[in-house]
């Protein structure tokens, strides 16, 4: 199990060949953690392996609590590191891509994590190479979580990708369609992309197969189907309103990413997907004062936090914003400070984030 001692170790071992404020540490005072980012992100772009040429380095708005500022920052080439690449959730007022996530490895961007609207584009650029990719793990099947689907294989038709790609998304639920019978309603022979079908064939011509797996909605305990050079993937169900969703998790040797996706865990099933996570990618939709059916469709910043701090997190980011948490950051970070006491980020587009 994963402790902060071990992680403490880790980043120090880490630190030895890197420059100054490489590495993250936990915090106790969150916004001294976001300095200490910041400067890391910084310190990241002037590495010697990266130059201000390089295509990794995005363009981006980033939020600090008083100003926004103009930033180019990217991940590194070593180590493990969690890219946002839509901080959104659906709306058409804020300027962010909808729920996409990135885990580089060593440079090489191995897991997304959904797919929503606007991640194609953020994915081009954030440098990554889909024929990098191990797998895909899709949250749910709402548009802002998939609707990049066909976009990802229509430009993989250009890229020659030869490994089939493993795609993961949940089965049926009493109100959701499961992930086989959605690409066939979208990209089967009779779908609405029906170019796009091969690549669901054994004798793909487009260089290789997606191969689907569908996991199920009703079971508690996590799924622990995939594992690939020390790469981990897993996976539970969770409740969102009255639909189903899919909280998931990348391991990377002692790096344990948790993502909540939308849910109000109403059966808290993330908390045993999350124990002993390092990061927590939390989806931030509501305030804490939400109340009715919102309430069990996502959870408020209180009970994020609760999850970091019972996996025992050193970093909870909170993605998938949308206008009714907007604007309420300082109030936000104050309820979550009292439960959990790691830092705490409020996500934006491309931004990538080191444990
Ligand atoms: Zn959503």
């Amino acid at each position: 199990m994963l402790n902060r001692k071990m992680l403490s170790c880790r980043v120090a071992e880490r630190r030895k060949g890197l420059p100054p404020m490489l590495g993250f540490t936990r915090l106790r005072r969150p916004l001294l953690a976001l300095s200490v980012l910041w400067s890391s992100a910084q310190a990241l772009g002037e590495s010697s392996d990266m130059t201000m040429d390089d295509p990794r380095l995005a363009r981006t708005v980033t939020e600090r609590p008083f100003e926004v500022v103009i930033d180019r920052r990217a991940c590194g080439t070593r180590g493990v590191y969690v890219q946002v690449l839509g901080a959104g959730a659906d709306d058409l007022t804020d300027a962010q891509a909808s729920s996409g996530y990135l885990v580089w490895v060593d440079g090489k961007a191995r897991v997304l994590i959904d797919m929503g609207a606007g991640s194609a584009l953020r994915f081009e650029e954030s440098g990554a190479d889909f024929k990098d990719l191990y797998a895909v793990g899709l949250s749910q099947l709402h548009a802002e979580h998939s609707a990049d689907l066909p976009a990802f294989l229509q430009g993989a038709a250009k890229l020659r990708r030869k490994e089939d790609l493993p795609l993961f998304g949940p089965a049926s639920g009493e109100k959701t369609l499961g992930l086989k019978t959605w690409t066939s309603r979208l990209l089967g022979p009779n779908g609405a992309y029906p170019h796009l079908a091969d690549y669901f064939s054994p004798f793909s011509q487009g260089g290789f197969e997606v191969l689907q797996e569908e996991i199920e909605s009703a079971n508690r305990r996590p799924w622990r189907g995939f594992r690939r050079d020390g790469i981990a993937l897993s996976a539970v169900a969770t409740d969102h309103g009255q639909g189903t969703s899919l909280a998931w998790r990348v391991d990377v040797e002692d790096v344990g990413i948790t993502f909540t996706g939308d849910t109000g865990n109403r059966r808290q099933t993330v908390k045993t997907l999350a124990e002993g996570s390092t990061i927590i990618v939390g989806h931030h939709a509501v305030p804490e004062n939400v109340r009715g059916y919102a309430r069990d469709e996502h959870m408020p910043p209180s009970q994020l936090a609760k999850i970091a701090e019972e996996a025992n997190a050193n970093l909870l980011i909170l993605s998938h914003r949308t206008p009714r948490t907007r604007g309420r950051e300082l109030q936000t970070r104050r309820e979550i400070s009292s439960v959990f006491k790691g830092a705490v980020l409020f996500a934006n587009d491309m931004e990538c984030w080191e444990p």
